[in-house]
């Protein structure tokens, strides 16, 4: 099945400049910032700047470089806010939703890092 990128969804709007966010880092092909409604004292977005729609598209098509440079974001975010477990933070919940089950809002890839708190268990038991 095609992966259909909406170019009007409201993360390629940040990446265009056309609305504001919390830059926490920049590189050549990721972007970091704080979620608007933050669900733990840290909640920050890794996304690529690339239009992929979901994590596996990402994976799928993304190239050697962007798929190093998500990678790499991702570790600098957990040591830039002091999650890194073993570096002396108390470590995080790394959570990526795609399509209607995982209930992704957002169809432009992005990676919830979460921490700052006892994170409780991964998955509610409810359907
Ligand atoms: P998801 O359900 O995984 O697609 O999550 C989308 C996330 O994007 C939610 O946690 C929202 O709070 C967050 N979000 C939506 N709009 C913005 C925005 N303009 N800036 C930062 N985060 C946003």
């Amino acid at each position: 099945m095609p992966y259909v990128y909406d170019p009007q969804n409201i993360f390629a709007r940040i990446l265009r400049g056309e609305i504001p966010n919390r830059t926490v880092l920049e590189t050549a092909h990721s972007l970091a910032f704080h979620d608007i409604g933050p669900q733990a004292p840290v909640h920050v977005l890794v996304i690529p700047k690339g239009p992929y729609v979901t994590y596996d598209h990402f994976c799928r098509d993304a190239s050697d470089a962007e798929l190093a440079d998500f990678a790499r974001t991702v570790a600098r975010i957990c040591e830039m806010t002091g999650l890194q477990p073993g570096e002396g933070g108390l470590g995080f919940r790394a959570i990526t939703n795609a399509g209607e089950h995982g209930v992704q809002e957002v169809p432009h890839f992005h990676l919830h890092i979460l921490g700052g708190r006892p994170m409780g268990r991964m998955v509610a038991q409810s359907g």
